[in-house]
């Protein structure tokens, strides 16, 4: 397995950030994960545009899309795969303890790692525990995410595999690494980004190609919606079948199956969607 680091590939066993790097002892990062079809990055243009939002965000150097780009392709091309996930990962680098950020500037780390397809069906808990949808890292995806290995633990232990999160205000947000959608009286909608909601870059694809409505939504939402599935980079469209050991769902309802067979239509017919 060879990793992209230090400006360039090496077997992964060589390969070396320093233990003082800003991203790990305060998790001063951003990050993007990108599945990659047999060495076809899908959406990266979308990814790239994202995680140079998420740096800005976090007043991080705006990172050079060029070495980016090099990279994915450098790390695709050294370790061929059918379905693959990209993890681009970029810190505020090596920083003395008691220092800012460092002065050698950001570490940039691009790996892959073999996956498999997500089932089309899964199951899916709620948590006690809220997102902020008014923090200073809401929206960004940053290497932050202690709170989302909680409650996806919290999924785990009641044999789900995604945990669901609202808001502060008591409205519907997103998952641990997934957005939500809802059937209401046979309308498709989604939380609006105002929720604190990552903006996925598979909710926004959804969004434009099946015309959902995105809608401040209370959580009790979930109790009354006809059909529920979840979207991310690694499912696509995934349909939840049980919410909190209930059932709702003996598959996938028809218009998530519409969902599911748009989202896989479009994305084969161009793997590198631009922003609208
Ligand atoms: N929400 C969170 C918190 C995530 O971490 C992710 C992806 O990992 C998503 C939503 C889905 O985003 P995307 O479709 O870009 O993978």
């Amino acid at each position: 397995m060879k990793v992209w680091v230090g400006g360039g590939l090496s077997e992964l066993e060589n390969a070396r950030v320093s233990v003082l790097d800003h991203g790990m002892t305060v998790g001063d990062g951003i990050f993007e994960t990108v599945k990659a079809v047999h060495g076809r990055p899908f959406a990266l243009t979308r990814h790239l545009e994202r995680l140079t939002r998420s740096a800005e965000g976090l007043g991080l150097p705006e990172p050079d899309l060029d070495e980016v780009r090099r990279a994915c392709a450098a790390v695709l091309a050294a370790n061929p795969m059918p379905l693959g996930r990209l993890r681009i990962t970029y810190t505020g680098g090596l920083s003395p303890l008691g220092s800012d950020r460092g002065a050698d500037g950001p570490t940039l780390i691009v790996a892959v790692g073999e996956t498999a397809r997500r089932p089309d069906t899964t199951s899916v808990v709620t948590v006690p525990w809220t997102r902020n949808e008014r923090g200073a890292l809401t929206g960004l995806k940053t290497t932050s995410y202690a709170e989302n290995v909680v409650a996806l633990a919290r999924a785990h232990q009641h044999g789900a595999s995604e945990a669901l999160f609202a808001n502060t205000v008591g409205q519907l947000c997103e998952g641990t690494g997934s957005n939500v959608f809802v059937v209401l009286d046979g309308e498709l909608h989604t939380p609006t980004l105002a929720s604190g909601c990552l903006a996925g870059i598979t909710r926004a694809l959804t969004v434009e190609w099946t015309g959902a409505k995105e809608t401040d939504l209370p959580f009790e939402v979930l109790d009354s919606a006809e059909e529920i599935f979840l979207t991310s980079t690694l499912r696509d469209v995934q349909a939840v079948v049980r919410l909190d050991g209930r059932g709702i769902g003996e598959g996938p309802g028809p218009v998530t199956t519409k969902a599911m067979r748009v989202f896989e239509e479009r994305s084969a017919a161009d793997p590198n969607p631009k922003s609208v």
